[in-house]
């Protein structure tokens, strides 16, 4: 076990990820130590997901709590939340391009750059990698033990499940388990756009590209890094990937297949599937269910996708991860009493992330519901009145 003074509480945050790190710096900043313990041997967000839009009510508030909003607007694009969405004739619905003289409230940021900012004011021996988490017990006395895969064994007064999707922490609250949302998506990569293919490039423009038709979708970001992100994505059963022959140990037969699968797209949108790089990542995406709450414990809880995974329809993900740490965090802050801090945490995250799950939901339904494209149009032109309007 850690050594702790006699009345400060050993917190171990399970999981390095934009939560984790977030609720550790945020606490760090207050002179509470915690450790987070990290599966990976090093940081690999660089190598996991693409670029994020950090909200203005959410994440941009846990960056101010964190100390780190200055930092982050130097390296935020606002250009980034351009976005266009077409059908599958390369019919273009919508054209919104951000106005860089007044920016919005969505900045992107590539997720890598994002772990790397608050890695960078983290004191560096909190967290330890090489530590992936296999089994948390509850103890009598009110702790948790905590079984590495490396053998190595901790007891803490508070674990915070920041593991993700599939937490390893979560068994510990409930036996309600992640379900297949019904999507399933490849990620691919068009790297160095602007110069290896300027015509993309030029199609993609600085945002996001978003084109829906027969219940399938191909979805195109640029990133920082001047790749542009792409996720071809199918409303399909849980096992059609099994049948299907596309994974990630042939890439050239994979993009073969998937350009069959869009093969009455327009080619500009072809061309997101046809320019990846050779390497093409399947994933299911799966959801907990809408409203998910679990058996209170005054010393386990959970943050981010481990506390309420959803489809990537509201964008939400990383702005909740990171809004749940910081609620947590302060709740820790103001309470002595942790049970107190759990309760407070707990009642005020299930309200506000019920509520995007939902919307994260439904957008879901409609992105890859009978004419996508238009009904997105009346949907977001609707948000853009409402807006106006207050
Ligand atoms: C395809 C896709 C696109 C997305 N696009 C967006 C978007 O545009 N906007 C947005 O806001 N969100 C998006 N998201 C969601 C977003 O990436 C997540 O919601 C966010 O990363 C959650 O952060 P987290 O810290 O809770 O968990 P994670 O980012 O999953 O981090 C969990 C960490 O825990 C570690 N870990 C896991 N298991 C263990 C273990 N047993 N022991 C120790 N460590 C462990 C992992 O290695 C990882 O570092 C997208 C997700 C997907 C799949």
């Amino acid at each position: 076990m850690t050594t702790t003074t006699k009345n400060q509480k050993h917190i171990a945050i399970i999981g390095g990820g934009p939560g984790g790190l977030t609720l550790a710096l945020i606490l760090q900043q207050h002179g509470i130590p915690t450790v987070i313990y990290e599966r990976e041997m090093a940081d690999k967000s660089h190598e996991r997901g693409g670029s994020l839009d950090i909200h203005e009510d959410s994440g941009q508030q846990a960056l101010k709590e964190a100390g780190l909003y200055e930092a982050f607007q130097k390296v935020a694009r606002y250009e980034g939340e351009d976005f266009r969405l077409f059908d599958k004739t390369g019919k273009c619905f919508i054209d919104e391009v951000a106005d860089e003289d007044a920016p919005g409230g969505r900045p992107e940021i590539d997720r890598g750059v994002l772990c790397e900012l608050l890695l960078s004011k983290l004191d560096s021996a909190i967290i330890r990698y090489g530590y992936k988490l296999n089994k948390a017990v509850s103890l009598a006395n009110g702790m948790t033990e905590l079984h590495f895969e490396n053998g190595f064994v901790d007891t803490a007064h508070l674990v915070v499940g920041a593991d993700g999707a599939f937490s390893r922490v979560r068994p510990l609250l409930s036996d309600t388990d992640v379900s297949y949302s019904g999507l399933t998506m490849f990620e691919l990569n068009v790297v160095d756009a602007a110069n290896r293919h300027p015509d993309l490039a030029a199609f993609n423009r600085r945002g996001k590209v978003f084109a829906l038709d027969d219940h399938k979708g191909i979805l195109g970001q640029l990133n920082g890094d001047g790749r542009i992100k792409v996720y071809a994505s199918l409303k399909v059963d849980r096992e059609w990937l099994d049948t299907i022959g596309i994974g990630s140990e042939n890439p050239q037969d994979a993009k073969a297949k998937l350009l069959e699968l869009f093969q009455d797209w327009d080619e500009s949108l072809k061309n997101y599937i046809r320019y990846a790089a050779e390497v093409v990542l399947p994933r299911r995406i799966y959801m907990l269910p809408i409203g998910f709450k679990w058996n209170r414990n005054p010393g386990v809880t959970l943050i981010g996708d481990a506390a309420h995974v959803m489809s990537p329809f509201a964008g939400e993900g990383v702005n909740l991860a990171m809004q749940d740490a910081m609620e947590l965090a302060l709740a820790i802050i103001r309470h002595d009493d942790q049970a107190k801090a759990i309760e407070e945490y707990e009642e005020k995250m299930y309200e506000y992330a019920s509520e995007k799950a939902r919307e994260s939901n439904d957008n879901l339904t409609l992105c890859f519901s009978d004419d996508a494209a238009p009904n997105l149009t009346e949907l977001m032109n609707s948000y853009h009145e409402q807006y106006n309007e207050a």
